[in-house]
C-alpha cells in the first residue's frame, strides 16, 4: 500500500499547493481521503480522477471537501467521454444535512452515509470509520490491506477515543495543527498539538508518524522539533507529492 500527498496545508494553502487530499493505492485500486482546496489540480499530476475507485470526506469543513465540486465535473466528462461507466462512491459523513443532501443529488457520485466503526470496502482494501472529537460529525480512517494498516485522524482533538481509534495502525497520518503554545486554542477548535501528535504516534503504536494539516504561518521543520521529544519512531512531515509506502 502507498500513500501520497496530494495536499496537507491547512485552513487554506500556500501557493500553488492543496489542502488536504491523501491518495492511498493498493495494487489495482485508489482511494482518496479528503478533498480540500486545490486537491482537484494536484491529484491530477498523478492520477485522472476518473482513475479513483473511491474517495472520503472526513468531515464538512471546507478543507476538507470544497474540491469535490471540481471533481465531480471531471468524473461527469469522462462518464459523457465514456473512459467511465460508473458514477465515483464517496464516502461522508451524513451532517450536516444540507452538505449531504446537496452531493447525494449529484448524478456523477454514488454518496454512501459513513457510520461509527463502519467496515467498508474499496477494490482490494478496506476501511473502517471511526468517530473522532472535532466541532461537528468527524471520521478518523483506517486503511487495510494485506495486514497493514494506516490510520488518518482528519481533525480531532487529542482524548482516549483517538488513541483507541489509532492503536494497531503501523503508519498514522496524524493532524498537527498547532504548536505547544497554543495548546488552549488547539483544545477550543477541536485541533492537536505538535506534542500532542507526537502523544498519539507513542501511544498508539505506530511504526511511522506522517505529520500533516500545517498552517501556512508555521514552518514545518520547527514544528518537528516540537514532535520529536514527544516520539522516538520516525517522524515525516508532510510535503507536497512525497510518497510512503506501508
Ligand atoms: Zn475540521
Ligand atoms: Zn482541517
Amino acid at each position: 500500500m502507498q500513500l501520497r500527498i496530494i495536499g496537507y496545508w491547512a485552513p487554506y494553502p500556500r501557493a500553488l499547493e492543496a489542502c488536504s487530499g491523501y491518495l492511498v493505492s493498493s495494487d489495482s485500486a485508489h482511494l482518496l481521503l479528503d478533498c480540500g482546496h486545490g486537491v482537484c489540480s494536484r491529484l491530477a499530476r498523478w492520477l485522472p480522477a476518473e482513475q479513483l475507485d473511491a474517495l472520503i470526506i472526513t468531515h464538512f469543513h471546507p478543507d476538507h471537501y470544497v474540491d469535490l465540486f471540481a471533481i465531480r465535473h471531471s468524473i461527469g466528462g469522462a462518464l459523457r467521454a465514456g473512459s467511465r461507466s460508473e458514477p465515483l462512491p464517496v464516502y461522508m459523513p451524513d451532517q450536516p444535512k444540507h452538505h449531504y443532501q446537496a452531493f447525494a443529488q449529484m448524478k456523477e457520485l454514488q454518496v454512501i452515509p459513513l457510520t461509527d466503526q463502519g467496515n467498508y470496502t474499496v477494490g482490494d482494501m478496506q476501511f473502517q470509520a471511526l468517530a473522532v472529537t472535532h466541532p461537528m460529525p468527524t471520521f478518523g480512517i483506517k486503511v487495510s490491506y494485506q495486514n497493514r494498516s494506516l490510520f488518518y485522524t482528519a481533525d480531532t482533538s487529542y482524548d482516549q477515543q483517538v488513541v483507541a481509534a489509532a492503536r494497531g495502525a503501523k503508519l498514522l497520518l496524524c493532524e498537527c495543527s498547532l504548536r505547544i503554545a497554543d495548546g488552549e486554542f488547539a483544545r477550543q477548535l477541536g485541533h492537536m498539538t505538535t506534542a500532542q501528535a507526537g502523544q498519539l504516534a507513542r501511544e498508539s503504536g505506530a511504526e511511522i508518524l506522517v505529520a500533516t494539516h500545517f498552517w501556512p504561518e508555521y514552518h514545518p521543520e520547527a514544528l518537528q522539533q516540537e514532535i520529536q521529544p514527544e516520539y522516538q519512531g520516525r517522524i515525516i512531515m508532510a510535503a507536497s507529492d512525497l510518497t510512503v509506502q506501508i
